[in-house]
């Protein structure tokens, strides 16, 4: 692959996101820094760029849940680099009234679907024609291992009481949006692929998670970069094949 590449990560001015930045930026791609406004973005790129002044990282006002800003967005990339080589759907929320089935909050599971679900399809289908102005395209939808309905549905899942209706079905419904707009794009360079970061200390989880940033953003980091001979329509977590 050569040449510059771009790079967007959405919901990336703090956790798992902000590491994917860092990580990109290290191996020398260009990478716009999402967040929902304008002072996030700023203070996140300043503070990777005092890991070095070279990094190429620049602040973008993205909010996956407002279509304008979204627009602006694809239009900002559009003019200044006329591609984008990777987008990685990062951002999520998990909703205080997310619950099992019988009690969660009808509100918190749509909210969560506008964010975690359409979402992505929002920022994906408003960045498509710059993903396939590229010439080895990327995207990497950030899922999680409590989207996968094999582990729902297996009892000695270490995971198994972990089931907020919400967030594990809009991530299974991602799940399924990455098999299929990689079978859409199965004849492009273009490679769609789902990571589960794993259980990572981050605001989402209230910190309690086991891994840190740089290991939750491994994965995601490893199907950003992937070469081209890598694989299409995976789901994948710690650097092997995940259960769907
Ligand atoms: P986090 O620290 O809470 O970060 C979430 C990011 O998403 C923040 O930058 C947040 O921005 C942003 N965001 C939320 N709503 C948004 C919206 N409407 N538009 C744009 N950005 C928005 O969470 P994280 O743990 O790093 O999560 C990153 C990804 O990893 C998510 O997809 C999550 O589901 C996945 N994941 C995490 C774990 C884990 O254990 N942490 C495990 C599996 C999967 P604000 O700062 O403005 O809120």
């Amino acid at each position: 692959m050569s040449g510059t590449r771009v790079a967007l990560v959405t919901g990336s001015n703090k956790g798992i996101g902000f590491e994917i930045v860092r990580g990109l930026a290290k191996k020398g791609l260009t990478v716009l820094l999402c967040a929902r406004d304008t002072s996030k973005a700023d203070a996140a790129v300043r503070k990777l760029k005092e890991d070095s002044a070279s990094y190429q990282i620049f602040p973008l006002v993205l909010d996956v849940t407002k279509q304008d800003t979204i627009d602006a967005a694809a239009e900002y990339v559009r003019s200044r680099f006329g591609k984008l080589d990777v987008l990685v759907n990062n951002a999520a929320i998990y909703a205080a009234a997310d619950g099992l089935p019988g009690v969660a909050k009808v509100d918190a599971v749509i909210e969560t679907f506008e964010t975690n679900f359409f979402g992505v399809i929002r920022v994906t289908q408003a960045f498509l024609p710059l993903i396939k102005a590229s010439p080895s395209a990327r995207i990497v939808n950030v899922s999680s291992g409590l989207g996968s309905l094999a582990l729902n549905a297996d009892p000695n899942s270490p995971f198994a009481a972990v089931k907020p209706l919400g967030y594990n079905s809009s991530k299974a419904a991602l799940n399924l949006f990455t098999i299929q707009l990689a079978y859409e794009l199965r004849d492009t360079k273009v490679k769609v692929n789902a990571s589960n970061p794993g259980y990572t200390a981050t605001d989402l989880n209230g910190n309690s998670g086991t891994q840190t940033v740089e290991e939750g953003a491994a994965d995601p980091l490893r199907m950003a970069l992937l070469e081209d001979d890598g694989p299409t329509g995976t789901f994948t977590s710690d650097g092997a094949v995940f259960p769907w």
